[in-house]
């Protein structure tokens, strides 16, 4: 049974676009997008029980959202959002804003030099920022070097990931 499975898997991953052919034909790009690297294909153990399972379990990392979540949010201010928009490796350039309104909206600028409006609420607790870069492209590498609050996530996974921009393209 189990040799069988393997057979017809098999068949099905040196078709086109399967995924040991990306590697008989050792076809870098594609290699990238679906084990991260080379060198992360090479450290497969040929059998499956030499897998190591993850086991960390309780490990529990507190991220940093990039202002103190412990004010009331009645309180936060134009200085607590323009700590977070630059945490994000953005800016905030609003020059006012009411304090405790989470609704209203601010202008911002990414870490990659684009303009937008956004509110308090969609930033802090929604976890949006840049429309655009989320629009464009995945390009985690280079956000990582500009954007702290996304550093935090990326950094330590970033041997087992690369580096290459993912081009997102829509249809309608
Ligand atoms: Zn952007």
């Amino acid at each position: 049974m189990g040799a069988m499975i393997k057979r017809t898997m098999k068949k099905q991953a040196v078709k086109e676009r399967g995924t040991i052919r990306f590697i008989e034909e050792n076809d870098i790009e594609k290699i990238d997008a679906y084990w991260g690297s080379k060198n992360n294909w090479e450290a497969i153990p040929a059998k499956v029980s030499e897998m190591k399972k993850f086991a960390d379990w309780d490990k529990v990392i507190k991220l940093d959202h990039g202002y103190d979540e412990n004010k009331p949010t009645s309180q936060l201010n134009l200085e607590d959002i323009k700590g977070a928009a630059k945490f994000r490796g953005g800016e905030c350039l609003s020059t006012d804003m009411e304090t405790g309104n989470w609704a209203g909206k601010l202008d911002f600028k990414c870490a990659f030099d684009h303009t937008f409006t956004a509110s308090p609420k969609l930033m802090l607790e929604g976890g949006h920022f840049c429309p655009q870069c989320e629009l464009e492209s995945w390009n985690y590498k280079e956000r990582a070097k500009r954007e702290p609050f996304f550093a935090q996530v990326w950094n330590p996974i970033q041997s087992k990931a690369d580096g290459r921009e993912y081009m997102k393209s829509y249809q309608n």
